[in-house]
């Protein structure tokens, strides 16, 4: 397992908005949570990523203890997260954003680009070109972030991951806005990655869709895992009733 977490909880002012959360993260796969709006999902990742800090409970990624480090340290470790909502620098073109280092945004955006673009052999360059490839969205390479649709802002978020060298990637809801055919695309390109040695957990609410890509799925409800399994774990009365009840 590449993450684990141990009775992990949350609160809010009385709220329990992570009870005792305890999953496990095969390597080299993909990791579904599922669950109504208000589960804890987004919670779950937060606290795990270092964004919150858990009232309880452990997180161990790698077998070592991370437990309520500071995000730029979780991400030095090597897991890096997107956002329900993304964030690029919407002035700056896509491969720009790519080459703006995850962990250091803010004051020296121009500094950062123009250091890689000195060198247009650098490693950094080339690899955002490769990953542009990667993911069928090289023809946008110079457009300028704040013009692409929401499905290709998902893309974009994927590419600024993979230009980290973290093993673990965190998504929160990449399938968002994104349309069915591109989502799919997106997909593909997750199982991919898989293969080719990154490990993907990742949040949605859309299953028609993520369903079949998931090796293993984990169903939130009310802070708690309800369920945990293959795809066949939607089926279970008690998943079902959490969506109906939702
Ligand atoms: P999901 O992502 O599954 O929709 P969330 O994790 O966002 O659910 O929310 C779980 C519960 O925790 C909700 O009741 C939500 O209102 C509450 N919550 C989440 N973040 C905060 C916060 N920063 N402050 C107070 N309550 C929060
Ligand atoms: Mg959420």
């Amino acid at each position: 397992m590449i993450l684990k977490t141990y009775n992990l909880s949350k609160f809010f002012e009385g709220l329990r908005a992570l009870d005792g959360v305890s999953i496990s993260v095969p390597r080299e796969s993909l990791t579904l949570i599922i669950g109504p709006n208000g589960s804890g999902k987004s919670t779950f990742i937060n606290t795990v990523t270092g964004f919150y800090k858990a009232d309880g409970g452990r997180v161990e990624y790698e077998g070592k203890d991370i437990t309520n480090l500071p995000p730029h340290k979780i991400f030095r470790e090597g897991i890096v997260r997107t956002f329900q909502i993304p964030r690029p620098f919407k002035k700056l073109t896509v491969i720009e954003n790519l080459l703006m280092p995850l962990d250091n945004p803010g004051e020296q955006i121009r500094n950062a680009i123009m250091k890689n673009w000195v060198d247009f052999e650098s490693e950094a360059v080339e690899k955002a070109y490769e990953i542009l490839e990667f993911l069928n969205i090289d023809h946008l390479t110079f457009e300028k972030s704040e013009n692409l649709s929401g499905g290709q802002l998902r893309l974009l978020e994927i590419g600024k991951a993979l230009m980290t060298d973290a093993k673990l990637i965190v998504m929160d809801e990449p399938l968002a806005g994104v349309a069915p055919a591109l989502a799919h695309e997106i997909l593909r390109k997750v199982k991919e990655l898989c293969d080719a040695g990154k490990t993907f957990l990742i949040v949605e609410h859309r299953l028609d869709i993520i369903l079949e890509y998931a090796d293993k799925v984990y169903v939130m409800g009310n802070g708690k895992v309800i369920a945990e399994g293959g795809k066949e774990v939607i089926e279970k009365p008690e998943v079902v009733e959490v969506y109906l009840g939702a």
